[in-house]
Parts: structure tokens; sequence; C-alpha cells
């Protein structure tokens, strides 16, 4: 069984609240690869990785950057688990072939993250429906209908919290 943790990081990994602090300190908030990430959000990563395994997929629009500068990043900032990916920007030729363009509610199906969550998953999952478990952790609710259920709403000013985590466990581990 494989299992996939897909992350946003603004508002998810870097938070209100740890902005706050490092301004309210004199402190710098950012490094060369962007905002800093909260240790606590951190901590509640590793939480699910450790208990789960689960592969790291970034959602987040910092992977415009290239998987290589998260690569980078991941290590440089010794974050937990290991990192499985980034959602492409794109939806596959034959998926857009069979948009009916007269429909209006048809363009929803040509954006948004969580067409890129499914594209993903279309090209690196098992193809077996039984052979994968996901969750999508993000601030934003940006997703499809049948991706409800493994959607975790993320409070932007605290980032991912011990109750997100435990949340994010019992999807990925349950029977
Ligand atoms: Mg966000």
């Amino acid at each position: 069984m494989r299992r996939y943790v897909f992350i946003d990081f603004d508002g998810v990994l870097n938070t209100e609240r740890h902005h706050s602090e490092l301004v309210s300190l004199g402190q710098k908030c950012s490094d060369q690869y962007g905002p800093l990430f909260d240790p606590v959000a951190v901590e509640n990563l590793k939480m699910i990785v450790d208990e789960t395994e689960a592969g790291i997929v970034i959602i987040s629009s910092w992977k415009l950057e290239g998987i290589d500068r998260m690569m980078d990043l991941w290590k440089a900032r010794r974050m937990p688990g290991v990192l499985a990916g980034c959602t492409p920007d794109y939806i596959s030729g034959m998926d857009l072939l069979n948009v009916n363009l007269e429909d209006p509610a048809a363009f929803a199906n040509l954006a948004g993250k969580g067409n890129e969550v499914k594209q993903w998953l279309k090209e690196n999952a098992p193809k077996k429906a039984d052979g994968y478990r996901y969750v999508i952790l993000d601030d934003v609710p940006d997703f499809l209908p049948e991706q409800e259920e493994h959607y975790i709403q993320v409070d932007p000013r605290v980032g991912i919290t011990e109750e997100d985590a435990e949340k994010a466990i019992e999807k990925l581990n349950k029977l």
C-alpha cells in the first residue's frame, strides 16, 4: 500500500503565528528558499510521515521553482519524509480533448489544484484503486468532490496541528 501526503506550503508549513513571532523577536523571516516554516507545523508533518511512511507530493506554487530546488530545500531545512514529487501544472491532452468548451462548468476541469492532484495520481500511483491512500493538506479548499474525503483543511494562522496530523494518520492507516 502506497501512501501520499499532498501538501501546500503557505498557510500549512509557514504560518501567520510563526511569522509574527519572528517579526516580534526581530529575527529573519525567510531564507534563500522563501518564508521559513513553522517548527510546530513541521513537527506535526513529521508525526504523519513517521506513523505512515507516506511520500510527500508538493502542491504549493513553490513547486514552480522545480523539483531539484524543492529537493534542496527539503535537505537544507532538514524536512521530514521523502519527496515523491510535485503535482504537474497541466491536465492530460486526452482530458483536454474531452472538455466541452460550450459548457461553462467544463472550464472548472481545466484548472485547479484538484485536477493537478488527480493528474499526478493518474501518472504516478499504482493502478489498482486499493493500491494507495492519500491525504491533501491545504488551507484553501480548491479540490474535487471525489477528493473531499481525502482533504484536511488547515488553519493558515497555525498550520498543521496535532489534530490535523491525527486525522491524516487515521485516513492513511485505516483498514
Ligand atoms: Mg496555502
